[in-house]
C-alpha cells in the first residue's frame, strides 16, 4: 500500500492504521481495521493484561462493567461468533434493584419488552477481542509502549518503549492513520490540539468511587443477591451499587462526595457508616472484608470530557474515552466506545477519500455523543436520588404496565 501524499485524492486504499491503547475499544477498532484488510499495530503503554502480574497495573478500572445492545452491536457488526462467545460470560440484568435504608427491596424493570443489559468481566471481554487479534497475521499487539510524541505533518509516531532492564528505548513509526483510542488523559488528543483547533472542556464531579468485593455465600457457594439486577442503594448524594459475576460474587462501588470519604477514617467509623446507610450490606460482605477493601482500594476520581472534532484531515481520528470520557452513571462510556468504532467503519467505507470519511465521522458523532455526555451527567442524580421519588415511581410504573 501507498501513502497518498495528496489528502484530497480520491484514490484511497486500505493502508497501514496505528492504534494507539489496547482497552477495549482500541482493541475493536483493531478488529475492524484489520478484517477490513488494513495493516494494523497496536501499541499498549501497559503489559498484557490477559498476564495476571499486569492486572493491578490497570488498577483506574472497575473490575465489572454493563454492557448494553449499544455496545453488542458494536461487536456483532464485525464479528458475530466472538460476540456469541463473549456473552456466553455475561449475566442479564432485567432491571434496577432499589434497596431502603430499612433493606426493603424493590425492581424497577428496564424495558417493558424484557429487554436487558448485561454484566460483563473487563479484562474478560478485553482479553477476548486481543485473544482474536493475535490470531491475525496482519495485527501486531505492543505492549510496553507508551506514545510520547506525534508529529503528523510527517505521519510519525515516536513511542518510549519499556524494556524489562527498567530502561526504555525509543521507537518510531509511520502510519497513514493514527487511531487515539488512549482513554480519557489521551496523548494523542493532546498531540493532535497542536494540528487541529480543537475545541475541549473536562470536569471532574465531587464524588470519587471506591470498589468492594461481595463474595457468594460462604456455606451455599451461590450469589448473595438476585444476580439479575444492577443493585442501588440510593441515599440522596452518594450511592452503592452491585453488579453480578460470573463466579457468583458481586463487585460493587461506592460513589460519595470526597469530603465524606475524607471523614470516614478508620475501622469503626466506616462500620458505623455502614450500618447506618447500608446495614444490610455489612453481613453480605463481612466487617473484616468491608474494613479491608475501603482501606485498601483506592478513591478515584470521575472526569467528563467533550470535545471537538475528533479527527486531524486524512491522518488522527480519537474514539472511545480519548474522545468523550463520561462519568459511569449512564453505563454507556465503553458501549458508546464501541459505537464509535462501529460508525467510524461505516463513515470510512462509505466515501473513497479518508478525509471526507473522517470529516462526516466528526459532524455526525459530535452532537449525539455531547447529548450522551450530558444524560450520563443527569443519570448521577437519577441513581442516587430520583429512583426513590414518588413521582419517578408512578411515572415509572405509568410507562411499564
Ligand atoms: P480505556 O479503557 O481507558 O483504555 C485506554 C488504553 O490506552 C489503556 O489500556 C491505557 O493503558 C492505554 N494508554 C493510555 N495512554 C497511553 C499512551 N500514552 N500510549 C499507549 N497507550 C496508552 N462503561 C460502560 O459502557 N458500562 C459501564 O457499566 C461502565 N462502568 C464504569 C464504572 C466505572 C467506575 C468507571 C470509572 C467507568 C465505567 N465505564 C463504563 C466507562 C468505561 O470504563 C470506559 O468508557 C472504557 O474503559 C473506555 O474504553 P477505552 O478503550 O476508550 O479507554
Amino acid at each position: 500500500p501507498t501513502i497518498a501524499s495528496d489528502e484530497s485524492s480520491s484514490i484511497y486504499e486500505p493502508q497501514r492504521v496505528v492504534i494507539i491503547g489496547a482497552g477495549p475499544v482500541g482493541a475493536l477498532a483493531a478488529l475492524y481495521f484489520a478484517k477490513g484488510g488494513w495493516q494494523v499495530t497496536v501499541y499498549e503503554l501497559r503489559g498484557d493484561l490477559r498476564n495476571p502480574e499486569n492486572r493491578s497495573l490497570n488498577f483506574t478500572k472497575s473490575i465489572n462493567l454493563a454492557i448494553s445492545e449499544r455496545g453488542v452491536n458494536g461487536i456483532r457488526t464485525v464479528d458475530p461468533e466472538l460476540t456469541e462467545t463473549i456473552l456466553e460470560a455475561a449475566i442479564p440484568m432485567n432491571g434496577r434493584m432499589i434497596h431502603d435504608i430499612a433493606g426493603k427491596q424493590s425492581s424497577q424493570r428496564y424495558d417493558v419488552h424484557g429487554r436487558f443489559i448485561r454484566s460483563i468481566d473487563r479484562s474478560y471481554l478485553n482479553g477476548a477481542l486481543l485473544d482474536q487479534l493475535e490470531q491475525m497475521s496482519n495485527v501486531e499487539l505492543k505492549f510496553n509502549h507508551n506514545l510520547k510524541r506525534l508529529a503528523l505533518e510527517k505521519s510519525e509516531a515516536t513511542f518510549e518503549k519499556r524494556l524489562g532492564s527498567g530502561e526504555v528505548e525509543t521507537v518510531r513509526v509511520n502510519a497513514d492513520l493514527f487511531i487515539g483510542a488512549d482513554g480519557a488523559h489521551s496523548q494523542t488528543r493532546y498531540h493532535m490540539m497542536k494540528y487541529v483547533r480543537l475545541n475541549f472542556s473536562q470536569e471532574y464531579i465531587d464524588s470519587l468511587w471506591c470498589e468492594f468485593h461481595l463474595p457468594p455465600h460462604p456455606t451455599t457457594g451461590e450469589f448473595q443477591l438476585d444476580p439479575n439486577h444492577l443493585h442501588i442503594w440510593p441515599r440522596q448524594t452518594f450511592m452503592f451499587i452491585a453488579l453480578p459475576n460470573m463466579d457468583k460474587s458481586f463487585t460493587c462501588t461506592l460513589f460519595m462526595p470526597e469530603d465524606m470519604f475524607k471523614d470516614i477514617v478508620g475501622p469503626e467509623a466506616l462500620l458505623k457508616f455502614f450500618l447506618t446507610e447500608f446495614p444490610d450490606v455489612v453481613p453480605l460482605i463481612g466487617e473484616e472484608n468491608l474494613i479491608g477493601d475501603y482501606l485498601k482500594n483506592q478513591k478515584l476520581p470521575l472526569i467528563s470530557v467533550k470535545c471537538t472534532p475528533y479527527h486531524y484531515r486524512n491522518k488522527c481520528v480519537i474514539i472511545g474515552d480519548a474522545a468523550h470520557a463520561m462519568v459511569p452513571f449512564y453505563g454507556q462510556g465503553m458501549n458508546c466506545g464501541f459505537e464509535d468504532v462501529r460508525v467510524l467503519w461505516d463513515h470510512i467505507n462509505s466515501t473513497d477519500s479518508l478525509t471526507e470519511g473522517l470529516n462526516s465521522y466528526t459532524l455526525e458523532r459530535q452532537k449525539d455523543l455531547h447529548v450522551i455526555n450530558d444524560l450520563a451527567m443527569n443519570n448521577y442524580v437519577e441513581m442516587r436520588s430520583s429512583v426513590t421519588s414518588r413521582t419517578y415511581l408512578m411515572k415509572k410504573n405509568f410507562q411499564e404496565f
